[in-house]
């Protein structure tokens, strides 16, 4: 039986003629081969298929047998994608004001949009995080997923120009169509500055294809509901230096800065770093803080471990451990 069982063909169903059971009629388009009209096969029933879907068809009548999902370009998936990140707003340290504010703007319209029906608002369609590097950008996004159960992608905007020359808007148009196929979805793109920087004209149109990037991005954040399940996130360290066409109102609508952690926060950092490390438990993080004033967040591992080492070897150490 399974010798007898044909191999399907890929094609894609260009118009649905009439969708009812006993006599569906639907056009396929098999490449460079030709269009047909043809009707469903004994598995599949009218609601599973919609125009301009991929299918798989048989070789003999051309039936439609199943479903596909949308092609999407594999360099799209080499792109990081995190189903559900496992961070929490617990493993973020500091950042209070910024932790309130994306609560505000992404994870409120995501997991109550009838607020916003009911207010007749549209909530923002993104938010551009901007802050030195190693602050928290990407960390408190992830988290964001976590708490809205988004699936999260992030795609590096300098990767996005350089590696794929001349593919970078179609690849954006790949992304948001694999954006759109997830229940819920933040989109995260880090060092925005590379493509979104402000536009000029070099008299030899160098740069369009950086400038035609940037234009489908905007394209596609004005092409999709305020409403619905996509968030978009940017990330840069040059604020000053981005388009103004993507902060226009429906685009990015806020900003959030990220800043060097308070003593606080410098506490709370090396609270969350240490808890997987071991270590003495007592021991008094706000004196190790005091040490290390205008470090980030990403640093902290290694300033511990150097700070912890250098204090255990010194008659201070009773000092840090109370
Ligand atoms: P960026 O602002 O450049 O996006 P990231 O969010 O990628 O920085 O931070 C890099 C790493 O630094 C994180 O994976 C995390 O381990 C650490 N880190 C940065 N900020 C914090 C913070 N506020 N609390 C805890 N860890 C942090």
């Amino acid at each position: 039986m399974m010798q007898e069982e044909q191999p399907l063909q890929v094609a894609r169903c260009t118009k649905i003629i009439s969708p009812n059971t006993d006599d569906a009629k639907y056009v396929i388009n098999v490449k460079q081969i030709a269009k047909f009209v043809v009707g469903l096969g004994d598995k599949v029933s009218p609601t599973d298929i919609e125009e301009g879907m991929r299918v798989g068809v048989d070789r003999n009548k051309y039936q439609i047998q199943i479903p596909l999902p949308p092609k999407i370009d594999p360099s799209v998936t080499m792109m990081t994608v995190e189903e559900k990140p496992d961070v929490t707003y617990n493993d973020v340290g500091g950042c209070k004001e910024q932790i309130e504010k994306m609560r505000e703007v992404v994870e409120l319209p995501m997991l109550h949009p009838e607020k916003f029906v009911k207010l007749g608002i549209d909530p923002p369609k993104g938010v551009l995080c901007y802050g030195p590097p190693g602050t928290g950008k990407t960390l408190l996004a992830r988290a964001v997923a976590n708490r809205t159960d988004a699936c999260f992608i992030r795609v590096i905007g300098s990767e996005l120009v350089q590696k794929y020359v001349g593919e970078g808007a179609r690849m954006v148009r790949e992304l948001f169509q694999m954006a759109r196929s997830k229940k819920a979805c933040i989109v995260f793109f880090d060092e925005v500055d590379a493509i979104g920087g402000a536009r000029f004209d070099d008299g030899v149109g160098g740069d369009n294809e950086v400038q035609r990037t940037m234009l489908e991005i905007v394209n596609q954040l004005d092409g999709f509901d305020a409403r619905g399940n996509i968030k978009v996130l940017m990330a840069t360290n040059r604020p000053d230096t981005l388009d103004p066409a993507l902060l226009r109102p429906g685009r990015l609508d806020r900003k959030v800065e990220f800043g060097l952690p308070d003593l606080e926060g410098r506490t709370q950092i090396f609270k969350i770093h240490t808890r997987t490390m071991n270590c003495e438990r007592d021991i008094r993080f706000e004196l190790l803080a005091r040490l290390c004033p205008n470090s980030t967040g990403m640093c902290y591992r290694t300033q511990f471990c150097t700070l912890y080492l250098c204090v255990k070897t010194t008659t201070f150490y009773d000092y840090f451990c109370s």
